[in-house]
């Protein structure tokens, strides 16, 4: 088992990551406040892993209660929500209860977003069953739900106890959701890990076949980045770089799966075709080499994932990508790699170079 802390003072937790450790109930059981916790999972985790978390801590004298959601991000919304508070209420949960999100990050951040409002706030563990959830989404506080006009726009700042990932659960992962997990894995390498892009480089077929360690190595380096740059920016305040930087391909990305309409490109594809976008961008600017350019295409590629975005046209990209919630005071600021292993964010990039990246990375 691999152990890594995410340092926030008083909020500070660890985050566990290797096989079997569903089965393994003394981590969760000795962060609970009481012998209460709700397990939060959906339809298709549930039946897969649910029994696995809650036998050993029954044996521990946990008293359970589950709530299955129906799957899918369509169900990341206020009425799901509610089923949340609904059933805390009836059990009579009090803020000693623990909530416990079992699945991938729609689970965890409607999960934690119930856990930051019930009662002001009650504790919270996330065990991710996701790539996508285990490398990104479980880790750093983020929470939220969905509103009828926007992605991610009602949430909360709230952090778990404890982050647990057992890379067993990843056997029964959609192939396209494993890729869309390693497009955020391959973002790290990219915006501050020159070699963690060169162990990618040479360990990615291994990822592709699941193979053990080399998931578990790449989960610990992931999440290794991904706490250091949320306790620098626990609430994505810093003016350049900070949290921003982990949004890489994002606004191009957001355009994609906007332009097509949500949920025919799963977010990682859509990340993927953007990173390839920013990266061309870069490039244009003097600012990567063709070489290493061409090192991104293929890393993802080999990721199977997208490096070549819709042909919806640069207009309408350029239109979307200003709907972004990352777009400060109507200026498009993007996240842009100088060289690998490097980012800025900079909200000075020429229109006319957007639009010729976009051009040259749409098929
Ligand atoms: P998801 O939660 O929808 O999971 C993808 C699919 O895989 C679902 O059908 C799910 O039921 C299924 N699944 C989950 N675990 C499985 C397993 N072990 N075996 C088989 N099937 C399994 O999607 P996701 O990619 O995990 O998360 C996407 C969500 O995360 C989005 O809502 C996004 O906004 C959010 N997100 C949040 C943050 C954050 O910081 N809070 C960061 C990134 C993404
Ligand atoms: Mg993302």
């Amino acid at each position: 088992m691999r152990k890594l802390e995410l340092a926030l003072g008083e909020r500070s937790y660890s985050i566990l990551i290797g096989p079997r450790l569903l089965a393994d109930g003394d981590a969760i059981s000795s962060c609970l406040d009481s012998r209460r916790a709700v397990i939060v999972s959906n339809e298709t985790v549930a039946p897969l892993y649910l029994e696995r978390l809650a036998a050993p801590l029954r044996e521990r004298g946990v008293s359970l209660v589950s709530i299955i959601l129906p799957d899918g991000e369509l169900h990341k919304n206020a009425e799901t929500l509610g089923r949340i508070y609904d059933t805390l209420m009836a059990e009579r949960c009090d803020r000693t209860t623990t909530l416990i999100a079992l699945g991938g990050g729609v689970i965890g951040d409607l999960a934690g977003y119930a856990a930051a409002t019930y009662q002001r706030g009650i504790p919270f563990i996330q065990v991710p069953t996701t790539l996508l959830s285990q490398v990104d989404s479980s880790v750093g506080g983020k929470t939220g739900i969905n509103h009828p006009r926007g992605k991610n726009m009602i949430g909360a700042f709230w952090q778990p106890r404890l982050v647990l990932a057992d890379t067993d659960t990843l056997a029964t992962l959609p192939p396209r959701e494993l890729s869309a997990g390693l497009a955020e894995v391959i973002k790290y390498g990219i915006i501050r890990d020159e070699p963690f892009f060169r162990w990618l480089e040479d360990h990615m077929d291994n990822l592709v076949a699941r193979e053990a360690e080399a998931l578990s190595y790449a989960i610990e380096r992931s999440c290794a980045n991904k706490a250091e740059v949320v306790a620098g920016d626990e609430r994505e305040t810093a003016r350049d770089g900070g949290r921003a930087l982990l949004n890489l391909g994002h606004t191009f990305g957001h355009a994609i799966e906007a332009g097509l309409g949500y949920g025919q490109w799963l977010h990682g594809e859509a990340v993927a075709a953007g990173t390839v976008m920013a990266a061309e961008l870069s490039r244009r600017l003097g600012w990567l080499s063709a070489t290493d350019l061409e090192r991104i295409r293929q890393l993802l590629a080999r990721a199977g994932l997208p490096i070549s975005g819709p042909a919806l046209g640069a207009a309408r990209y350029l239109d979307l990508m200003g709907h972004d919630k990352k777009v400060l005071a109507g200026r498009l600021r993007l996240v842009l790699p100088k060289g690998i292993g490097t980012a800025v964010t900079w909200g000075e990039v020429p229109e006319a170079e957007i639009r010729a990246a976009i051009d040259a990375c749409c098929h």
